[in-house]
């Protein structure tokens, strides 16, 4: 349920709202958009009755029912106002989502060394790329593949970071691990296949690097919804959803089934902003740029794509990797539909 408050409304009669609501035995979450003033309550309101509660004060506008499970994710709790997460990088603050430009997000799929890490950051990030990818933790099908270098990959990271000034996401798979992982990750990624381990969602919620959540691969948009609301719920608000594929019949051409409908139904359900990652999506670095256009043309607010400096030697998921030569040229395409749409930042800012 959301009450929503008046503008101008005195701060004071805002807070005596909410202390009246904690009475009643709520827990009011003050939500500040750019607009209103919403007070959040989730919990036990169905059996609220929402006149007794406009009853509070002459300050409240309207008091509303979430109809939908998930809450704090929904669209509604936010009264329509799109958020936006700003991740400070050492290059600057990025800002994620409500219409900003789109973010790329590039890397190979795991660190192997030093050298093409370092490389691969400086590529990127001189072809327009905010966030260097890399996976220090691999969660690998099977138990004899490459699983990552652990805790040594994060210190290459770090070092990566360094040489570029990118900002890092990188996929944390055990609670163990994820202190010493958010001291290097800007962004802590929680995977396909963790997406609904829910002792792992609560620990991720429980710090305070924004979040990126995956779609597993066989969840529907309100598993995944809830998910996010696990790591709302455990007091995280930065949380960014990203569409990988999903699983279809046919494997024969392409890994994946990219779901880019996920784009304009979540943009109805949800104000959190949106990544695409055409190379999981599909699997195959000759997909990866017509789905990279398409995302763009249907309103993402992210993209992510693997990118490595020899595909052929990858430890990981070469044949979806593009080399940073074909990477800097995709970016130029993709300019001209980011532009299109009104959300590529310009060639001088980049510079800068
Ligand atoms: C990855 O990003 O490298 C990865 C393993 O992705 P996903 O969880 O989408 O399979
Ligand atoms: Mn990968």
């Amino acid at each position: 349920m959301i009450v929503v408050i008046k503008s101008g409304t005195p701060e004071t009669e805002v807070s005596r709202i909410g202390d009246e609501l904690s009475t009643w035995g709520l827990s009011p979450e003050k939500i500040v958009g750019k607009h209103k003033v919403v007070i959040g309550l989730v919990g036990e309101t169905a059996s609220l009755n929402p006149e007794q509660i406009q009853e509070i004060s002459p300050w409240i506008e309207s008091v509303l029912r979430v109809e939908q499970p998930f809450k704090r994710a929904s669209l509604d709790y936010r009264h329509g106002e799109y958020t936006e997460v700003v991740v400070p990088t050492p290059n600057g603050d990025v800002i994620f989502g409500n219409n900003s430009p789109i973010v790329v997000v590039a890397g190979p799929c795991s660190v192997e060394n030093e050298e093409m890490i370092v490389e691969t950051a400086k590529r990127v990030k001189a072809s327009g790329a905010k966030f260097l990818r890399g996976g220090a933790y691999k969660p690998r099908t099977s138990p004899y593949a490459f699983q990552g270098h652990g805790e040594s990959a994060l210190g290459l990271l770090a070092a990566a970071r360094d040489a570029s000034g990118l900002g890092i996401i990188t996929e944390v798979m055990d609670t163990a691990d994820l202190d010493v992982l958010a001291q290097v990750a800007d962004v802590v990624q929680v995977g396909a296949r963790n997406m609904q381990n829910f002792a792992l969602l609560k620990k991720v919620g429980a710090q305070s690097k924004p979040v990126l959540l995956k779609r597993g691969m066989s969840a529907t948009i309100t598993e995944w919804l809830m998910a996010a609301e696990y790591i709302l719920a455990a007091g995280n608000p930065n949380v960014i959803l990203c569409e990988r594929g999903i699983r279809g019949f046919d494997r024969e051409y392409a890994r994946n089934v990219l779901d880019l409908a996920v784009l304009p139904v979540l943009r109805q359900l949800t104000h959190l902003p949106i990544m695409i990652d055409p190379s999981h999506g599909t699997g195959k670095s000759d997909y990866v740029p017509a789905m990279a256009k398409a995302a763009i043309a249907a309103g993402t607010d992210s993209l992510m794509i693997e990118v490595h400096p020899n595909p052929a030697k990858a430890l990981s998921d070469g044949p979806q990797s593009l080399t940073p030569d074909k990477f800097a040229s995709v970016m130029d395409e993709l300019s001209v539909f980011g532009k299109a749409v009104g959300r590529w930042e310009q060639p001088e800012a980049i510079l800068a």
